[in-house]
């Protein structure tokens, strides 16, 4: 596995792979790697011929009060996992060559960055597709491969390779989930034994919405209100449940395809969670214990 640190290098490298005509995979991280991560490599290495993973905690998407400074690292774990699943490339930038000043140009998101994630989070959809419209620059994958656990994010992600024409496939994973149903996070690790416990407050929304629907309830008001007071448990406050399509606009009657989507808190650390209804979280990859 190669380990890249600069741009040049790693664009000359992707050049390199291209001239020989392999397709180039690519997973964008911030790093401290989980199975569901992993689960996107997998992917990446069934679409094409080379894979190269991102490890890269981007400033840029994080507000002043979140927890950018302590968010979890260890490159070299990371490492060993990229290895061990047969990642041809590691891309860790540091900050100041992705951002050797404060950026000027940047890219501006549309309406929908202003809700859900984007609400609790002014900026931080920006900062995301600037910083993956520069690593795509950096990277020029064939195919990128997403999380649907961020599922503002990767819809985002879509919109942007469409408007601003990049030639480049994304790919959308399903959530890797705990056996127990929480969906795998880095920040997880930020949980006491008692908030892990109580973290399953949104799978179990998410779920009790599932059979809410599938018993008939079709309207989404009353739906978004039991996701809201399934999630009103001890230690856990509440950010948000809502109701939306695949273009995360609010739909006026919950089908199949409707996708539930929660937030909170958990002590300190936010969660999110998501599942198309149709599908239901049992359909969710788990980690093989
Ligand atoms: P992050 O390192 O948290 O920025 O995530 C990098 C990529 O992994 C994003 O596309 C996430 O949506 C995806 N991801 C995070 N958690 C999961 C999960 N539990 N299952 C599948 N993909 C995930």
């Amino acid at each position: 596995m190669r380990e890249l640190n600069t741009i040049a290098e790693m664009r000359s490298w992707s050049r390199s792979e291209r001239s020989h005509r392999h397709k180039i995979g690519f997973v964008p991280t911030m790093g401290y790697l989980h199975a569901g991560h992993l689960r996107l490599v997998d992917r990446a290495r069934e679409l094409t011929d080379r894979v190269v993973v991102s490890i890269f905690v981007n400033p840029l998407q994080f507000g002043p009060h979140e927890d950018f400074a302590r968010y979890p690292r260890d490159l070299a774990r990371d490492r060993e996992l990229a290895a061990a699943r047969e990642v041809d490339c590691v891309f860790v930038p540091e900050t100041s060559a992705m951002y050797p000043a404060e950026p000027l140009a940047r890219v501006v998101p549309g309406p929908v960055a202003d809700t859900l994630e984007g609400t609790a989070r002014p900026g931080h959809f920006g900062g995301v597709l600037t910083v993956v419209a520069k690593l795509f620059h950096i990277v020029e994958p064939d195919v990128a491969v997403f999380g649907r656990k961020d599922f503002q994010q990767a819809m985002l992600v879509k919109r942007l390779v469409q408007d601003l024409d990049f030639p480049i496939t994304i790919d959308v994973a399903p959530t890797v989930r705990e056996l127990d149903g929480l969906a795998l996070s880095s920040r997880n690790t930020y949980l006491t034994p008692d908030q892990r416990r109580s973290a399953l407050a949104l799978s179990r929304a998410l779920r009790t919405l599932e059979q809410t629907w599938r018993a008939g309830e079709a309207d989404p008001v009353r739906l978004q209100r039991v996701g809201l007071e399934a999630m009103h448990v001890p230690n856990v406050i509440p950010e948000y449940c809502a109701l939306v399509d695949e273009d995360v606009q609010p739909v006026a009657r919950v089908t199949a395809r409707t996708v539930a989507v929660v937030a909170a808190r958990v002590g300190k650390t936010r969660l999110l969670d998501n599942v198309v209804l149709g599908e239901g979280i049992g359909a969710d990859p788990r980690v093989t214990p």
